[in-house]
């Protein structure tokens, strides 16, 4: 049974291996409900991985997870069900080029929650509509911009209602002028309530949205603290360093 309180997240002593790499070295995260977890560190870290087997796309060699009351670890977890409840948005948008984006966004709603047509479209159309692509739905995504159509993936993972977002560097892949419009809607998504986790280089969004930011270095948390605190008065030597390279 879900729990009705305690953290949306909550991941506990997280170790994973890739062969003989050990990249997660016991990550402990726990994010609540309305809270945005901004998580940043060096390339290599681990922070793509640890958002990986938060949905169980990888195996963690140990530890445990809890999303939503429920244990994605535990192998009698329906885990395509569990996944329901996470939306994922990565660098590459993955979009069906062949399709619209109302077409693309109502995809997912049928058949991940088995929705007739008309439903499904009802529903893509809403959620379009959260990311101020209304106007678009009738368009292919070689007929949209690259943050109009990261716009429409995000607009699919939300048309699922989830209870968490996580982000993998969502704007990473897309020309500068264009990271504006994606971060705008992840700040409308973050303000109507959504729980988020993302990992981004673009530190002025940290400032501006993040509740808390975590700082990962070699498979390990190194620091987390309040925005103002890990960029103006960080602890650790290897967050000032990083933070000193990036600003
Ligand atoms: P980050 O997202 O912080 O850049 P990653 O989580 O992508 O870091 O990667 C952490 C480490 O794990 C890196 O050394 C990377 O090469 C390694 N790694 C990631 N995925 C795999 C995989 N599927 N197989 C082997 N090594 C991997
Ligand atoms: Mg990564």
């Amino acid at each position: 049974m879900p729990k009705a309180t305690g953290p949306i997240v909550e991941a506990r002593g997280i170790h994973k291996h890739f062969g003989a790499l050990h990249v997660l070295k016991g990550v402990d995260l726990a994010v609540h409900e309305r809270e945005l977890v901004f998580v940043i560190g060096p390339s290599g870290s681990g922070k793509s991985t640890l958002l990986r087997c938060l949905n169980r796309l990888e195996e963690p060699s140990g530890g445990a997870i809890t999303v939503d009351g429920i244990d994605i670890l535990d192998r009698r977890t329906d885990i395509n069900k569990a996944r329901q409840r996470i939306g994922m948005v990565f660098q590459a948008f993955n979009l069906y080029p062949h399709m619209t984006a109302l077409g693309n966004v109502a995809l997912a709603l049928r058949k991940v929650q088995g929705l007739p047509r008309a439903m499904a479209e009802d529903k893509a159309r809403r959620a379009l509509e959260r990311v101020h692509l209304a106007d678009r739905a009738g368009h292919y995504p070689g007929q949209l911009s690259g943050g109009q159509q990261q716009r429409v993936a995000i607009a699919r993972a939300i048309a699922l209602e989830p209870r968490v977002m996580l982000f993998d560097e969502p704007t990473s892949a897309l020309d500068p002028e264009l990271v504006g419009g994606v971060l705008a809607a992840m700040r409308e998504l973050r303000e109507s309530g959504m729980t988020m986790v993302v990992v981004s280089h673009e530190m002025g969004f940290a400032r501006a949205a993040a509740d808390r930011v975590v700082f990962m270095d070699g498979g390990r948390i190194v620091e987390e603290g309040q925005p103002e605190a890990i960029f103006g008065n960080p602890q650790q030597e290897r967050t000032r360093a990083f933070i000193g390279q990036i600003s």
